[in-house]
């Protein structure tokens, strides 16, 4: 293991004020799959790569192949939170982590025990109707076929597709959290995707941790670099 952990085991205990970032990473090592990671048998499946199916554009035109896909790659049944998940969870609560803040739209964080989750692209866990935006329960998500409104509209996850906007104060709290955190762990992101790179930014301390399985473009900003997986380095620490 890395002796990096060790630093990272000492770092969390010193420090009452940590934020943690994280993406997809976070989720495979609960089974989750990054849907961007396109295997071999993708494209006898799907006609369009998944940036296009998971458009706004592609939803409100074509909802029933959406759909299809949304209940092959995006369902949230029976994942359970990992070693990473649970132990944010468990530090929130000692009172040494500010916030969660998340790409991933599964609720594993909430579903591990933490409060302030700060969900970047929204969550599988809400659902409304896209024409009058009357809230549903999410389980509709999961039914068969596509899910109407009785106002005729289609129901959809409270997630931000390609070509929406982020929540705007989602986003705001997120910069407020890691421009004030003293610890600011980010894992299982290779920091290619908008907005991650831009948000760490923010960061004004001197205890930037990176923790993701292969090199990132900030390895070489960070004060701490830990190339394993996240729920193993979690569980030592
Ligand atoms: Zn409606």
């Amino acid at each position: 293991m890395d002796p990096n952990v060790e630093k990272l085991r000492i770092i969390i205990e010193e420090s009452t004020n940590i934020v943690f970032f994280g993406g997809a990473g976070v989720s495979t090592e609960s089974g989750i799959p990054d849907f961007r990671s396109v295997d071999g048998l993708y494209n006898q499946k799907w006609k369009y790569p998944p940036e296009t199916i998971l458009s706004h554009t592609f939803f409100t035109r074509d909802p029933e192949e959406y759909y299809r896909f949304h209940h092959e790659k995006l369902s949230v049944r029976g994942f359970r939170p990992n070693q990473a998940h649970l132990r944010l969870a468990e530090l929130e609560k000692q009172g040494k982590l500010k916030a969660v803040i998340t790409q991933n739209i599964d609720g594993l964080h909430q579903a591990a025990g933490s409060r302030n989750v700060l969900e970047l692209h929204g969550t599988l866990h809400r659902a409304y109707c896209s024409r009058c935006r009357r809230p549903y329960d999410a389980a509709v998500l999961e039914e068969p076929g596509v899910p109407h409104c009785t106002c005729g509209g289609v129901i959809r996850p409270d997630i931000v597709l390609y070509e929406e906007s982020l929540n705007e104060k989602v986003l705001s709290d997120s910069i407020r959290y890691i421009r004030n955190a003293d610890v600011l762990i980010v894992g299982g992101t290779s920091l290619n995707v908008y907005p991650a790179a831009g948000l760490i930014n923010y960061y004004n301390g001197d205890k930037l941790v990176l923790i993701n399985l292969s090199a990132t473009p900030y390895d070489s900003y960070a004060d701490l670099v830990i190339h394993e997986k996240i729920g193993q380095v979690f569980s030592m620490v």
